[in-house]
């Protein structure tokens, strides 16, 4: 595992998210706060779930340089979106860019659907009063895109007669790498045979044969072993970075112990980068602030593509109950996707709302 950087979200995935999360908070607050969970089916909770994972896919696995975010393996297409935080408890990062990753199908399923907490008895904290969600508390996984997973998992080497294999270790202090490696199934047989076939590749290969032969004659094979460690270690595409940086730095030593010939050393692959601040789930936006928070989630609602009428209506009930007069291009920006005969339309069909060319205003006595 190593650090996974996601560069900054795209556009298309704040959009999708403000209204997805505004529509969840709407049903998390109308259908009875603590109850919400249960009151989704299990077809309706895939559904939902389902929905807005798509934006990032591929935007994410190029971002992730085709490679799983836990195990390093490439992936030859995105698969659905993994989900560090599981949805089925921290619904509102179902569609945070910040809880997403691509894994591949080995690692997404042997993780499952749980998640350690650092302190087993904290709490999942509601949404505050604004109705934004808060953030969930500190999980024992390793977060490879908000810490450097290299500070928590190493290699153990183990020999079984000729046969030496590199097994993923934890090696920090609280186990929380031990830990991401047992829940992730990243020590299991089958992967530490790809690990040990991609050693082997490593050894049957042109280079690092010729590498060793140089040593062997006391030299150093400087050009040889630059490409090697480039196109292993250095390269963002390569699969299992970690495990060549590692075994090479091993090979290095290994050949300065028996010849005394110094290669040049590898470049780090730390990345000790604080992890970036989240965004906030919710764009800063003036007028929805001034907004009861949940008048303002039903606008954020009506700015999606698909509309339901109630939360049209509801939203055009909050803006006139916020401000009675409004001008067609005021109105315009707030709902900036949709078109003037769009809104037109919405204004006809709202039973106390007129308007008066460019100006449109309630009609309170209708
Ligand atoms: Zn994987």
């Amino acid at each position: 595992m190593i650090r996974i950087v996601r560069g900054r979200e795209p556009d298309i995935t704040q959009v999708e998210r403000e209204w997805r999360l505004a529509r969840a908070l709407i049903e998390w607050h109308e259908r009875g706060r603590r109850a919400y969970q249960q009151t989704w089916s299990r077809d309706e909770r895939a559904a939902r779930f389902r929905q807005g994972y798509t934006v990032s896919r591929g935007t994410l696995w190029r971002r992730q340089h085709k490679k799983c975010a836990y195990c390093e393996i490439r992936i030859s297409h995105a698969e659905d979106t993994e989900h560090f935080r599981p949805v089925n408890r921290y619904w509102w990062l179902t569609w945070s860019w910040e809880n997403h990753f691509i894994v591949c199908g080995t690692c997404s399923g042997a993780k499952g659907h749980g998640f350690p907490l650092r302190m087993p008895a904290a709490s999942i904290p509601e949404p505050d009063d604004r109705l934004c969600p808060r953030p969930g508390p500190e999980g024992v996984w390793v977060d490879p895109a908000a810490e450097d997973p290299r500070a928590f998992i190493g290699f153990a080497i183990e020999t079984r007669g000729p046969a030496i294999r590199w097994i993923p270790t934890g090696i920090d202090a609280e186990d929380r790498g031990q830990a991401t490696i047992a829940d992730f199934g990243l020590a299991n047989d089958e992967r530490i045979e790809q690990l040990g076939e991609y050693l082997a590749d490593l050894e049957a290969e042109d280079d690092l044969p010729a590498v060793r032969a140089a040593a062997a004659r006391g030299e150093v094979d400087a050009a040889r072993w630059g490409a090697l460690v480039r196109r292993t270690v250095t390269a963002p595409r390569a699969p299992w970075r970690a495990l060549a940086h590692d075994y090479l730095t091993d090979v290095r030593a290994a050949l300065h112990r028996e010849y005394g010939v110094d290669l040049p050393p590898l470049p780090d692959i730390i990345d000790a980068r604080p992890a970036p601040t989240p965004a906030p789930p919710f764009t800063a936006d003036p007028l929805l602030d001034a907004l009861a928070p949940l008048d303002a989630l039903y606008v954020r609602s009506a700015r999606a593509a698909k509309v339901p009428r109630e939360h049209r209506e509801r939203a055009l009930t909050a803006l006139f109950d916020h401000r009675p007069r409004w001008t067609s291009t005021a109105l315009h920006a707030v709902f900036p996707a949709k078109t003037p005969s769009t809104l037109k339309t919405w204004i006809r069909e709202a039973p106390d709302l007129q308007r008066d060319g460019d100006d449109i205003r309630r009609i309170r006595d209708r």
